[in-house]
């Protein structure tokens, strides 16, 4: 049997999880292109959520280990809380639960997590400084690098992030739906010394023994904190709505001044009030991330190209569901290409994970953006929902990961019967 030759565009998470599904098939040929001159991750921390773990399982063992390898702190908890009004400082809903053996959220350094995905990929199937600039053909296919090279393969997944390329082939460049829109959010993170995070924070808050996030909503503004990297390090995020909807911007960073932030939190809570002051306000301004996400795609797929990760369904991060989203397309697509005997089963395969991929992550993306919207204000929370908020993520966190790929497969096989 001749291999099915196999690029992925961009070795970001999806591209990085998706390489290490598929080499463990000898009859794919694959091969992950990257524009950057090194295989890495700029941002910081990632929280692993259950229905992400338990896809790294069913992967394969040295997928779920890369998680701990690299460091990741497993969540007792979460725990929503509130930062204004008379209960300003309770808990409104938590969730502190263990199923099927996995916590409902791993805390790691995407640098990290990243590494222990990459570490056994042949390296002459890697290749860095390679920026996809075009495609011919439509099977076999060639791909074209801004560097003069060529490539040939069967099938091209992009997993080229919230810029995707390949979405916009996969869309065409005119469908409105081929670029991301800005949501008005703004965010800025930074990761601190668990020392000192701890004596900002308090030791109830930030402790080992005890690993929790929390998430506190503010009438305007949201505070994040978790821990990661075997305990070294504190993640901490604040967020907000800039104020003026009119003016949505078409910027990817905004310069947030100290004086903004500490407007913004001057009524919160003493101790958290506190904390933004020390882990934030250290120097005169910062560039916040504004957050973005996809309008729904009506297609991940086109003949023998299709999108994966962000590049099919960036996300805004409040759910914390984009990078499990990637790793949950790994596990699909590999289940089906690992199946698939000859490149026109191939394309079933890619038709198959259209199918099955698109309701699920377009749900999540708009989940997420209603949620933003409540964390930061715009649209109120009223008492009952606060209570029960967490259940938010009960679509996302409890799939059962082993019954949704196995209908997959089902799906796969029936249609190639069909054919
Ligand atoms: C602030 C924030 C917090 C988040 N927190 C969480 C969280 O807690 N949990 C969670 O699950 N998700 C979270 N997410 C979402 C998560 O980060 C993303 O969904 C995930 O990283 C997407 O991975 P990706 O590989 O699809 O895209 P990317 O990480 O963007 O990777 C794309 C890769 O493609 C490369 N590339 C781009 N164009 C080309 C080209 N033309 N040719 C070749 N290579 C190319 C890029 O260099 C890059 O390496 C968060 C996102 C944000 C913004």
């Amino acid at each position: 049997m001749n291999p099915i030759r196999i690029a992925i565009i961009g070795g970001g998470l999806a591209g990085a999880s998706l390489i290490h599904a598929l080499v463990k098939f000898p009859h794919l040929d694959v091969h992950i292109f990257e524009s950057a001159s090194v295989f890495k991750e700029a941002g910081m921390a990632i929280g692993i959520a259950r229905n992400a773990q338990s896809a790294l399982e069913l992967i394969s063992p040295s997928a779920a280990q890369s998680l701990q390898r690299a460091g990741a702190v497993p969540m007792r908890g979460v725990r929503f809380m509130m930062a204004y009004g008379d209960t300003a400082g309770t808990v409104a809903d938590e969730v502190d639960d263990v199923v099927q053996g996995k916590r409902l959220t791993s805390i790691v350094h995407r640098a990290d997590f990243l590494q222990e995905l990459l570490s056994d990929i042949p390296r002459e199937q890697m290749h860095a400084s390679k920026k996809l600039l075009k495609v011919d053909g439509n099977g076999p296919v060639t791909l074209h690098f801004t560097d003069g090279t060529t490539h040939e393969c069967d099938i091209v997944i992009g997993a080229d992030g919230i810029h995707s390329v390949v979405r916009r082939l996969v869309l065409g460049e005119k469908d409105p739906a081929a670029s991301p829109q800005n949501s008005g959010a703004w965010l800025l993170m930074t990761l601190q010394p668990f020392d000192k995070a701890q004596a900002s924070l308090g030791k109830e808050l930030v402790t080992m023994e005890d690993a929790r996030e929390y998430g506190w909503a503010g009438k305007h503004a949201f505070l994040m904190h978790n821990i990661l990297s075997n305990g070294e390090l504190v993640q901490f995020v604040i967020a907000a709505n800039d104020k003026e909807e009119s003016t949505i911007s078409d910027q990817w960073q905004r310069v947030v001044g100290v004086d903004e932030i500490m407007e913004l939190y001057q009524d919160w809570p003493s101790h958290l009030n506190k904390a933004v002051n020390e882990l934030l306000c250290g120097q005169p301004e910062h560039k916040a991330l504004y957050l973005w996400d996809h309008p729904n795609a009506s297609s991940y797929v086109s003949g023998p190209i299709c999108i994966t990760g962000d590049a099919a369904h960036s996300t805004t991060p409040w759910q914390g569901s984009g990078g499990g989203m990637s790793i949950e397309d790994s596990l699909i697509l590999s289940s089906l290409l690992g199946r698939a005997k000859a490149p026109s089963e191939a394309l079933t395969a890619l038709q198959v994970y259209d199918q099955v991929r698109r309701p699920r992550t377009q749900r999540i993306v708009e989940s997420s953006r209603a949620t933003g919207a409540m964390l930061t204000g715009k649209k109120e929370i009223d008492p009952e929902t606060m209570r029960t908020f967490l259940s938010r993520w009960d679509f996302i966190v409890d799939i059962d990961m082993e019954k949704h790929r196995d209908e997959v497969i089902r799906l796969f096989e029936a249609k190639l019967k069909e054919e």
